[in-house]
């Protein structure tokens, strides 16, 4: 499905260290934004993702939507750190308006290396409300919408020990789609031996709870022999690892 990306502008309520549009601050404008969601579909793209630094945070999001509904679009997915969907009224306004997918980071299962990594305090408990919000809302209110909600982890060096338990924190989540993203921002370097032992761990925890599993930004060579990957052409530049 061809996508059409949109980015609403540079405003973040996280601070993550790795993040390289950090200190940045402008909206789009709206006239521009539903010209360019009218184009997309000119364009013949299905699926439309809103994306920024954090989407949440345009005022007119919601309209946005909307306009991508109407418009005709397929799949409206919404690339956000899942912080505003803490607030049930904004989650609720949003999936009604139209979002079908939900694309967030979750860089932990633990609230000391997330809330680290994000450098904001209180934004796993909110990230993780927010999810549970989302998942909550789809079956309750809105069971014909069936919002997907899917992970993305940014491996660091705080966090590559847990990727195991972050695949088994997100089964408990009930998360199908969870990606292990390698930020080239990053200065530090894991060394590829530490990052395939922990890697084959996740991967047979997937297998087990039946998650599928993405690797983002990592070639085949850095994969080695670990696992077979197919390019998924869904979600831009994700290849799955197949269950071992
Ligand atoms: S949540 Fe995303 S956009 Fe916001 S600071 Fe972190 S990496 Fe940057």
């Amino acid at each position: 499905m061809r996508a059409k990306i949109i980015n609403l502008g540079k405003r973040c309520n996280n601070n993550c260290f790795f993040c390289f549009n950090r200190g940045k601050e402008f909206e789009e404008d709206f006239k521009k934004l539903s010209g360019e969601i009218s184009k997309g579909r000119r364009q013949g793209c299905e699926q439309i993702i809103f994306s920024g630094q954090e989407p949440t945070l345009y005022g007119k999001l919601e309209e946005l939507v909307i306009l991508a509904r109407n418009a005709g679009y397929k799949a409206i997915q919404i690339v956000s750190n899942a912080r505003m969907f803490f607030y049930k009224d904004f989650a609720e306004r949003i999936i009604d308006a139209g979002m079908t997918e939900l694309l967030a980071p979750l860089h932990s299962h633990q609230e000391r290396t997330h809330d680290r990594t994000t450098g904001v305090s209180g934004s796993f408990a909110q990230a993780v409300g927010g999810l549970l919000n989302v998942r909550e809302l789809s079956e309750s209110r809105f069971p014909y919408k069936g919002v997907s909600v899917s992970l993305g982890t940014v491996v660091t060096r705080e966090n590559v020990e847990e990727l195991a338990s972050i695949v088994r924190f997100c089964q408990k989540l009930k998360i199908k789609q969870l990606f292990f993203i390698k930020e080239n921002f990053l200065k530090e370097e894991i060394a590829a031996p530490v990052f395939l032992k922990h890697l084959k761990e996740a991967s047979e925890a997937a297998r087990k709870a039946g998650l599928r599993l993405f690797t983002s930004g990592y070639g085949r060579e850095e994969l080695g022999k670990l696992a077979e990957i197919r390019y998924e052409d869904r979600i831009a530049g994700g290849k799955v690892i197949k269950p071992l």
